[in-house]
């Protein structure tokens, strides 16, 4: 095997905390399946800007063009509040998204049976849900020209975006929603609004390309992005992928995340083209910012943060049976009652700090593996 080549960035505020339990989790992979790894770690945000006076060197940079895969904790907080907007802590991980050209961002909603009860919508909806939204996330309504706001003659003010998209990234996004349905139950459900945008009558008849000339034997079915979001909450177990573009893939990725309960269990992945040796340009982060309300009191739930390196080990490496093995070890955690305070207490179960979070799903893999 190849030596994969990690770059952890744990950023600020509970960052480093969390990425800490990643790091126990790593190595447990190293010591007992063997998997090697070449981990090196940097800064990036508000502890680069402390130390470099911009949120991402380019010695950083250039680190994370070298590395297999970037693993990011979060970047931000109070004491950064005031600084000028182009070396706030988020413009580092901004950087790294638009330099690295991570065009799918992927975000799952699974629900973990032990966690069924803590989402607002009922468990006979939720429970065993798994599906995975890919959001285009470097073109479109957020970075579309012209934009602006501009006055008219008459003193009206006039605000625009433009929701624009080409072929090419048409198509390389519903790539990478083909290529990982075939990792899953092959099933994508493509969301626009092909009734009123020319934009989205674009994007069904590229995905339907895409489809038809290259992934034929995935199932494809199209649905209005209004729809789309109440199919989420009505009945999401019918979807496996579903993909759509920048715009819509936001709220519909944060609706679909809030079905399964807590922020800190949620991971997510930002892929672009394959490099020279095939894998795809990759970072992993969890969903959730550097909580600075609960920096530094061992409150942080590390979960998305080990979720995260899960789907590393998923679609960077294609270790499908490592990568389910870490689901598989905090699925058995959290049944065993085990719980970070933000999951709300498990009856006859405990609340435990975030190293013995980690702790426990290092336990769970070894018992696994046993
Ligand atoms: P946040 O996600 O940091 O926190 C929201 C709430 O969820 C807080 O109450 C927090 O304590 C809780 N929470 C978040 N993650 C948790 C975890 N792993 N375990 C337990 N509880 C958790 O969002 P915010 O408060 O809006 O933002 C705080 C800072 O983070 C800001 O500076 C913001 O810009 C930044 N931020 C960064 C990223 C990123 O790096 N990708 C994403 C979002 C926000």
């Amino acid at each position: 095997m190849t030596t994969m080549k990690l770059l952890i960035l744990p950023g600020d505020g509970i960052g480093p905390e969390v990425m800490a339990e990643v790091r126990k989790v790593i190595d447990w992979f190293a010591a007992f399946r063997g998997l090697d790894f070449a981990v090196e770690e940097d800064l990036v945000g508000g502890a680069a800007y402390d130390v470099h006076g911009v949120p991402l060197s380019d010695a950083t940079m250039a680190r994370a063009q070298a590395a297999d895969a970037v693993l990011l904790g979060a970047c931000g907080g109070p004491a950064y509040d005031d600084l000028d907007f182009s070396v706030k802590p988020e413009r580092g991980l901004l950087r790294l998204r638009k330099e690295l050209d991570l065009y799918a961002n992927l975000r799952p909603a699974r629900c973990f049976d032990a966690l069924a009860d803590a989402s607002s919508l009922k468990r006979e909806v939720v429970a065993g849900l798994d599906l995975m939204i890919v959001r285009e996330l470097t073109s479109g309504m957020y970075f579309g020209e012209p934009r602006g706001i501009t006055e008219l003659n008459d003193g009206t003010r006039v605000g625009v975006n433009t929701h624009r998209y080409t072929t090419h990234e048409i198509r390389r996004v519903a790539r990478s929603a083909f290529e990982l349905a075939g990792k899953r139950s092959n099933r994508v459900c493509s969301m626009e609004k092909a009734n009123v945008m020319e934009a989205g009558i674009l994007w069904r008849e590229e995905v339907t390309w895409v489809h038809d000339n290259e992934y034929p034997d995935v199932e494809l079915s199209h649905m209005y992005a209004d729809n789309g979001a109440m199919q989420l909450v009505r009945a999401p177990k019918q979807f496996d992928v579903i993909v759509t573009d920048n715009l819509f893939g936001d709220i519909l990725s944060d609706c679909a995340a809030m079905l399964t309960g807590s922020l800190g269990m949620l991971p997510s992945a930002s892929l672009g083209a394959p490099m020279a040796n095939g894998r795809p340009r990759a970072l992993y982060e969890p969903v959730h910012g550097s909580a600075p309300d609960i920096a530094g009191k061992a409150l942080a739930n590390p979960i998305a943060s080990i979720l995260s390196f899960a789907m590393a080990l998923r679609y960077s490496f294609d270790l499908e049976a490592e990568a389910e093995m870490v689901e598989g070890a905090v699925e058995d955690v959290l049944a065993q009652g085990i719980r970070t305070a933000d999951l709300g207490p498990a009856e006859g179960g405990r609340t435990v700090s975030t190293g013995a979070m980690g702790d426990a799903i290092v336990a769970a893999l070894a018992a696994r593996d046993s």
